[in-house]
């Protein structure tokens, strides 16, 4: 987005990439619905970036609707979802990767793939290593894009942060973000359930902010707990663990039922059917969510209704830590607000521009971080057109 906002300057744009090809983890997270954007109402959609006053500025000159005109230039309409998920007509990214490197190309724009960028040599010139080996480059201004931490395979491998230090740019450390956790399951939640989804719960934490809840789904996996809902608390889980060495995250399995409600249900005389038919034939809770009931008690579980009805709305489970860096979705940490300027310059290097994952914000899943790494994309670009405009 950078490069696209230099060359509509009529700037020469030239793109090095690490990777044999561009756009591997926008690729990726196209696999099962590019989720672009998220249509709603606007404060609603800036709180998602957690009182970033810098980065609201940004996404308000260049989101969700500028995004969908964006995509409609490139000839892949938007398709918003029940919930205000955006995604590309036809869900996947590579149409639009596509299309969009066609558009750049068209501008002029070249793209170097295998150019592995190794920091500055002595004159300043940009160093990078590649197949046919050493190359620098000397443009009249660098725009740094180099994404988070996770998901090495795809290109960013964070190793960029060192070379940055190494200059003096003030860094925080990398974080997992939007990720796994981990939970002391027994061996039989481990064998039987991974995989497994429980759908439309609600899950809660009491995070360093209060206490942060949301209705969702998520996954069981081998290690711990994943995806959707996991992913919106995963910052207030990730705070409780930082504060307190583990978190509880409690799960109500039958939301749309109060207490009283599947108390009463419980109640009715079961006769010889054993506890797992009674719950399964009273309020259908069977399989994983019964399993999960059992992993709460650590044995048999409470035999008086009131009791069981209290813990199906409110299961514990004890949170031990994150999931690897490398498997996050995204990463917190990178380059810290203060080391840039309004036009996300680096104060102690005029010229070099920085945008995307690799500066320090974070947001949920839900689209917002793409729509954050194309703001920061469109506004360090504009930057950099003025920056060698003026100079
Ligand atoms: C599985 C998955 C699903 C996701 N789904 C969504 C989603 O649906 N919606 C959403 O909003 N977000 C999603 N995300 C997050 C989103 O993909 C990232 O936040 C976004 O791609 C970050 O963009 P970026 O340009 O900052 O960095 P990246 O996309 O990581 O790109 C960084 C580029 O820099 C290159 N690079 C790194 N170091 C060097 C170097 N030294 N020299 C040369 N090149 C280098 C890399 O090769 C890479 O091409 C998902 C992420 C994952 C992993």
């Amino acid at each position: 987005m950078a490069a696209e906002a230099l060359a509509a300057r009529g700037i020469t744009v030239d793109i090095y990439d690490a990777m044999p090809s561009v756009g591997r983890k926008f690729l990726m997270a196209g696999k099962s619905g590019l989720n672009i954007s998220h249509a709603e109402d606007r404060d609603v959609f800036l709180s998602r970036y957690r009182g970033d006053a810098r980065l609201a500025e940004m996404v308000k000159a260049f989101g969700p609707s500028e995004i969908m005109e964006w995509m409609q230039e490139l000839g892949i309409p938007a398709h918003t979802g029940p919930t205000g998920r955006m995604f590309p007509e036809m869900m996947k990214a590579s149409p639009l990767l596509r299309a969009w490197l066609v558009r750049l190309q068209e501008m002029g724009t070249v793209l170097h793939p295998r150019h592995r960028w190794q920091g500055w040599d002595d004159t300043g010139a940009l160093m990078f290593d590649t197949p046919d080996g050493a190359v620098t480059a000397t443009p009249d201004a660098t725009v740094l894009a180099l994404g988070g931490a996770s998901w090495k395979r795809l290109g960013s491998d964070g190793a960029w942060a060192s070379l940055l230090a190494g200059k003096g740019v003030a860094t925080a450390p990398f974080g997992p973000s939007n990720c796994g956790f981990l939970a002391d399951w027994t061996d039989h939640l481990k064998e039987k359930f991974p995989g497994d989804p429980l759908k439309s719960v609600r899950l809660w934490t009491d995070g360093v902010h209060g206490r942060q809840e949301t209705r969702s789904e998520f996954v069981i996996t081998e290690r711990g707990v994943e995806s959707g809902g996991i992913y919106t608390l995963s910052a207030a889980l990730v705070g409780a663990l930082a504060r307190d060495g583990s978190a509880t995250l409690f799960v109500d399995l039958l939301p749309d039922m109060d207490e009283g409600a599947i108390a009463a249900k419980l109640a009715r005389p079961r006769g010889k059917q054993s506890m797992a038919n009674h719950l399964r034939k009273s309020v259908h809770v069977s399989g994983v969510k019964l399993a999960l009931l059992h992993e709460a008690t650590g044995g048999p579980l409470p035999a008086e209704p009131e009791a069981l009805a209290q813990l199906i709305k409110a299961v514990p489970i004890r949170i031990t830590g994150t999931a690897p860096l490398d498997e996050a979705i995204s990463t917190t940490g990178g380059v810290v607000w203060r080391a840039l300027d309004d036009y996300l310059m680096l104060h102690d290097m005029p010229g070099v521009f920085c945008a995307g994952e690799m500066i320090d914000w974070d947001a949920p899943t839900g689209g917002y971080l793409i729509t954050a790494c194309l703001a920061t994309g469109k506004a360090a670009g504009e930057g950099a057109a003025t920056w060698i405009a003026r100079t």
